[in-house]
């Protein structure tokens, strides 16, 4: 039995009214981005609320609160019964110490930004949105030191997004990054091998074979689709489990540069796949999800990067897209390849490349930090940015839509979000290693065995759901917790041999 301690499974009684209301917000949320009617969001907003404050009063109950604090003085816990009362400590720490007026004034706050950020985009209108990301960041400070702090406010809202994750981790990371990222980038412009752009980005393609082609694809990575799992088109892709049995994921399909909807399935599904893989016996339970977000987008990106855009992957899918889409018959798998690896410096995050990817991430952090702590103003930002990506990327946005106001996250009061993007590819890449040298990884992909490459997921990582935490966790897998090298000389490997 994973559970034992009898403290630990009456917290676990109480916790299962929470797991279901959980499970319903998560259901609603799939339904909001797939197939509720546009006018639905009105009342969804109200059934969220009400339904996410519900869930504040229980944790908080008075008895629930009293049995955590009793099982976490027990000294004999095993492994599991105390990764529930770490997660649950930490759930009630960070409920606890928001009041209710902030956390309304932020739902509320937000709620209008990201409408008034959609228009600001399209209408290249920075001082339209200026007002409420002024708003955005004076409450993401109070919520810092509502949290509390001890060397930088940021440190605060790092760990909302990943457990214990601090300022100086980032600054360190980001550091090393930036120099070396720097050498690869220029060494791989200047070689030329790999191209800046490619005639397929140009190819338009018919949905319902893109969509056998996703499908095919991730048949042949043991999705369980229909079974377990589900894939749906939304506006933007992501994954949402409702459950260890019921994970489902989502693209969309703009009709040209096919790679686009592809990558995104690859991406999600290794999401997806790490929600599948967490030991059933954890189900309904604080620690039956993944545990951080960088280790989850860990698990996306070894899917998407070291996987998908491999030589080696790229061998196995080119009959499928042979098959099902008639202009690759014009192209080899090679020109296949370099058409998944484009490197370009460019304007927005979310189209980069695995090389320059990390440059976009450096600059909203260093931004950030700045704006929390009120060294720079918010009306300075645009010029900020652009400046900052001249010096990083040698390019300099137009218009506001290319450079501060492109992503929605600040819109949605997640500061402090970004940084788990390039702890996702640090973890991506160290993962890389460490199967390389257990289980010949490159021969694995090569041959189609890809349940050797899922096992080994799920015995290292995924089985423990949010057992341990992150760095704890990363460490017993895979040596290392967030440490650069891996990705900086994968990356150089790949480009510049
Ligand atoms: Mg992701």
């Amino acid at each position: 039995m994973v559970f034992e301690n009898p403290l630990v499974k009456e917290i676990l009684e109480k916790y299962r009214v929470l797991w279901a209301i959980e499970h319903a917000m998560s259901l609603m949320s799939w339904d909001s981005e797939t197939y509720m009617p546009r006018e639905g969001y009105r009342d969804r907003a109200v059934a969220r609320a009400e339904l996410s404050l519900l869930q504040q009063q229980l944790l908080l109950r008075p008895e629930f609160v009293e049995l955590v604090e009793k099982a976490d003085k027990y000294e004999d816990l095993n492994d599991y019964e105390r990764g529930v009362v770490r997660v649950l400590k930490r759930s009630i720490r960070i409920a606890r110490a928001l009041p209710p007026w902030l956390v309304a004034e932020r739902a509320k706050v937000t709620q209008e930004a990201m409408v008034v950020w959609r228009e600001a985009r399209v209408r290249n209108d920075f001082d339209l949105f200026k007002p409420y990301l002024e708003k955005i960041f004076d409450l993401s400070r109070k919520t810092a030191d509502f949290l509390g702090w001890d060397k930088h406010p940021y440190d605060a809202l790092l760990d909302l997004y990943e457990e214990g994750l601090k300022t100086e981790d980032v600054d360190r990371i980001l550091g090393v990054l930036k120099t070396n990222l720097k050498q690869i980038i220029d060494g791989v412009l200047s070689k030329g091998m790999y191209p800046r752009e490619h005639p397929l980005e140009k190819i338009p393609y018919e949905t319902g074979k893109m969509e056998a082609v996703n499908k095919k694809i991730l048949e042949i990575l043991n999705y369980p689709i229909g079974v377990r799992s589900r894939l749906d088109t939304s506006a933007h892709p992501f994954t949402i489990d409702m459950g260890i049995n019921d994970v489902r994921i989502t693209t969309r399909y703009e009709g040209v540069d096919f790679k686009r909807t592809m990558f995104s399935v690859i991406h999600e599904f290794g999401h997806a796949l790490y929600q599948l893989q967490i030991d059933p016996a954890l189900s309904y339970t604080p620690i039956g999800g993944g545990v951080s977000l960088g280790v989850h987008e860990g698990q996306s990106r070894f899917w998407e990067n070291i996987i998908g855009r491999s030589r080696e992957f790229v061998e196995f899918v080119y009959p499928i897209l042979r098959e099902n889409l008639d202009f690759i018959k014009d192209y080899t798998p090679s020109d296949i390849y370099y058409y998944f690896n484009t490197v370009k410096p460019s304007f927005i995050r979310v189209d980069a490349d695995e090389v320059t990817y990390n440059m976009h991430i450096l600059l909203r952090t260093e931004l950030e930090k700045l704006a929390i702590t009120g060294e720079i103003k918010v009306s300075d930002l645009p010029e900020f940015w652009n400046d900052y990506m001249e010096k990083l990327l040698g390019i300099r946005p137009r218009t506001y839509g290319e450079g501060v106001l492109q992503d929605i996250h600040w819109s949605m009061g997640s500061v402090g979000y970004f940084p788990t993007y390039t702890l996702g590819n640090m973890v991506a890449a160290s993962m890389r290693y460490a199967m390389e040298k257990e289980i010949k990884l490159r021969e694995r992909v090569a041959s189609g065995e890809f349940e050797t490459i899922q096992n080994w997921q799920k015995d290292r990582i995924h089985k423990y759901g949010a057992t341990y935490p992150p760095k704890e966790l990363l460490r017993k897998a895979i040596g290392v917790d967030y440490e650069p090298e891996h990705l900086i000389r994968y990356l150089a490997e790949k480009y510049l041999k």
